[in-house]
């Protein structure tokens, strides 16, 4: 039986969270990915986070660097931040792929699955009280059902992911903000509201919410060879966890 999360302290939870960290880098679960990615992207921030992004997938620059949001949409995001006055230090930001698509192609089915348990424990270890899903992919992948960002957009919810309640905000990517106007207004508000929504804690949480060890590491579904290491996988990068 997992023990209850009541019973891990922050440090054993930052200690797995690392462990989990180890595991992604060597995953050759999507052998396209696997094959085309120059870094694993874990995400990174506070790994005792009240507020978690969780985006859809790194792009170029977050490929290079093996860290999320690091180019345009990151910059923004950094800057909504501040205006509530909040930084990456204060956040945990990941993504529903920790591997880049290559050509920055939308997130396959197949992929996504294979990808969720990783997300779902980086919950169960940080804890976070307030999830924004950012854009369509992780709010679907989330809350498990296919409605549109634009219906969703700054509607918090309770959900359950894993053994844990949390409070999602789904709202836009920056990245389609970047482009509109219009989408920056709203997701500008959308995230003005954020800091009420902190300020009401985590929500009540089911009984005996234990951490559930990870899935073992599954064969690669697809793939006759197993996917060469990526040069992410050979390069110790604890850095990569940024602020832990
Ligand atoms: N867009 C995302 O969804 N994630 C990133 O890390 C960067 C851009």
């Amino acid at each position: 039986m997992p023990e209850p999360a009541s019973v891990l302290s922050a440090d054993e939870r930052r200690e797995a969270l690392k462990e989990l960290f180890a595991q992604t880098r060597g995953c050759v679960r999507c052998s396209e990915l696997a094959a085309t990615r120059k870094t694993v992207v874990f995400g990174m921030g506070n790994a005792d986070a009240d507020l978690m992004f969780v985006g859809e997938a790194p792009g170029a620059s977050e490929d290079e660097q093996g860290l999320p949001f690091v180019g345009r949409a990151g910059k923004l995001l950094d800057q909504l931040l501040g205006e509530i006055g909040l930084t990456r230090g204060d956040v945990f930001v990941a993504n529903v792929l920790k591997c880049r698509p290559p050509g920055n192609r939308d997130p396959l089915p197949v992929e996504i699955e294979n990808c969720q348990g990783y997300l779902m424990r980086q919950v169960e270890l940080i804890q976070p009280s307030v999830i924004c899903s950012l854009g369509n992919f992780s709010t679907k992948l989330l809350r498990g059902d296919p409605t549109g960002i634009t219906r969703l957009h700054g509607q918090p919810e309770i959900i359950t992911l894993g053994t844990r309640n949390v409070r999602l905000c789904p709202i836009y990517h920056p990245a389609a903000a970047l482009y509109t106007p219009r989408m920056l207004e709203t997701l500008r508000e959308d995230f003005s509201r954020i800091p009420e929504l902190l300020a009401l804690g985590a929500p009540e949480q089911p009984e005996h919410s234990g951490i559930p060890e990870p899935e073992p590491e599954p064969e690669p579904e697809d793939l006759a060879q197993p996917a060469p290491p990526s040069a992410g996988a050979e390069r110790p990068r604890e850095d990569q966890l940024g602020l832990f």
